[in-house]
């Protein structure tokens, strides 16, 4: 017995390709030309069937969490179901990155990404299958560990398209690039798998999908946004150099912290005045460091930026007023010299755009297996996801949608007049309704894949 399949069976996933096909043979075909042709009944066949092994994989994903560029047991886990597929599989692809190919004849090539680290959060659902891990970090901190973004419900999503993806390999052709992602969170893991070769060593994908959760829609939902819908994330530092002395001295030095102070209030100037009040732009100082006691001046002070935007041009507005009033009023407070200011090109994470016809694509397969009434169009959001990097990359069409989570009951109740607020993802409290999450995840990924790889686009 293969380790990976001990492995599989400790987690007492008994679903093997084989036994999905069966499943699935037994399926029969959806009458009528709809986008999702006469498979939509054998997925849900396959679907119902492997439910409750899915629902076990996403209990023991999220008791075992691992934080960003330490994702090494998800990646096997992940690894082994892909192999179990019939996939063929590449570890350690940019970090801890899987990536699973999946040829089946000539056709399209579909990438389709799940994201697999956790945050540094103490869990407080009390679940029972809540998380209890904990982490000590290089600096000697000791952090609890949990999924709170839903990134195990989008490896369990992941898993299960492939198994389903494997065993209804005689309804579609093409390739699919299966795409186990590390280090979502802090934003470098799809560009380290893209500079360690992922679109030279395997097959470049005509189409790129994923899914996120979403915190404020119900169970049984998907959502969508047309265009922009993750911003560029942007991290700013700025070192200001002043000249140190007694606090009760102040003319003999130059203060730093003052001019820090100018320089932040500066900032709030730039959305308001610079940028066209029609585009999108957040500049947020999220962290101020200078001195050491009450009658000190220091000789420098720093600040941390944040800075969220959606087009190339008003990136470049943004990040260059920054640096003209950083600079400008650092020389009007007499500073000795020009304060860095640096942009973390490492840190960068680029716009997601989902483009919109794929997503118009995507709406439709979505509507005809969930009802229109279960697709809803939402707005673009100014936090940060990677996944846009891999189709920017290649310049071909990108679509993530976003899958409600929250159970109808607490939905519910949070819609009543002073009901209980939602937690958002990155809350201790996230959770996920596992069971009809994972079955409308899985229906809508296999099936938006396979209308791809059909040709069913355009
Ligand atoms: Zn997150
Ligand atoms: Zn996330």
């Amino acid at each position: 017995m293969r380790p990976v399949r001990a492995r599989l069976m400790t987690l007492a996933l008994c679903l093997t390709a084989g036994s999905l096909k069966a499943h699935a043979d037994a399926g029969t075909t959806t009458p009528g030309a709809k986008l999702t042709g006469g498979y939509m009944a054998m997925i849900d066949r396959a679907v119902e069937s492997a439910l409750p092994e899915w629902r076990s994989f996403y209990k023991v994903c999220h008791e075992n969490p691992e934080l960003s560029s330490q994702e090494k047991e998800s990646a096997a886990r992940l690894a082994g179901i892909f192999r179990d597929a019939g996939i063929t599989v590449t570890e350690k692809v940019g970090g801890h990155g899987v990536v699973g190919v999946l040829r089946n004849g000539q056709g399209p090539t579909v990438l389709i990404r799940g994201d697999m680290d956790a945050l540094p959060i103490v869990e407080e659902t009390g679940l029972p299958y809540a998380s209890r891990k904990t982490v000590t970090l290089p600096d000697g901190h000791t952090v609890g560990v949990m999924h709170a973004c839903g990134h195990d419900m989008h490896q369990t999503v992941l898993a299960a398209t492939a198994q389903t993806l494997g065993a209804l390999k005689d309804q579609w052709k093409g390739t699919v690039l299966f795409i186990a992602q590390p280090a979502e969170e802090i934003g470098t893991g799809a560009r380290l798998m893209i500079e360690d070769g992922l679109f030279e060593k395997f097959p470049k994908p005509d189409y790129c999908i994923a899914l996120h959760v979403n915190h404020e829609l119900m169970t049984g939902t998907v959502g969508y946004t047309p265009g922009s819908v993750w911003a560029n994330v942007d991290s700013v530092d700025i070192t200001v150099y002043g000249k140190g002395g007694h606090g009760a001295y102040p003319h003999a030095s130059i203060d730093p912290v003052v001019t820090a102070a100018h320089i932040i209030t500066s900032l709030q100037t730039i959305v308001s005045r610079r940028i066209n009040p029609l585009q999108e732009a957040v500049v947020t100082v999220g962290a101020v460091h200078a001195g050491t006691k009450h009658n000190i001046i220091p000789d420098t002070a720093r600040l941390q930026i944040t800075v969220r935007t959606f087009t190339d041009d008003v990136r470049k507005e943004v990040l260059d007023s920054i640096k003209r009033i950083a600079v400008h009023t650092a020389r009007a407070m007499g500073c000795p010299k020009d304060p860095d200011v640096v942009v973390l090109d490492k840190e960068f994470t680029p716009a997601c755009f989902n483009d919109p016809e794929l997503t118009a694509h995507g709406v439709k397969v979505f509507s005809e297996i969930l009802g229109e009434d279960k697709v809803l169009l939402r707005p673009p959001s100014m936090g940060g996801e990677d996944f846009g990097r891999f189709g920017k990359h290649l310049g071909v069409p990108s679509f993530m949608f976003v899958l409600g989570v929250v159970d109808e009951a607490r939905y519910k109740a949070s819609l009543e007049p002073g009901g209980p607020a939602l937690p958002t993802v990155h809350s201790p409290m996230f959770q996920t309704d596992p069971e009809p999450t994972i079955r409308t995840g899985v229906r809508c990924m296999t099936a938006l894949a396979m209308s791809l790889l059909n040709g069913a686009h355009r």
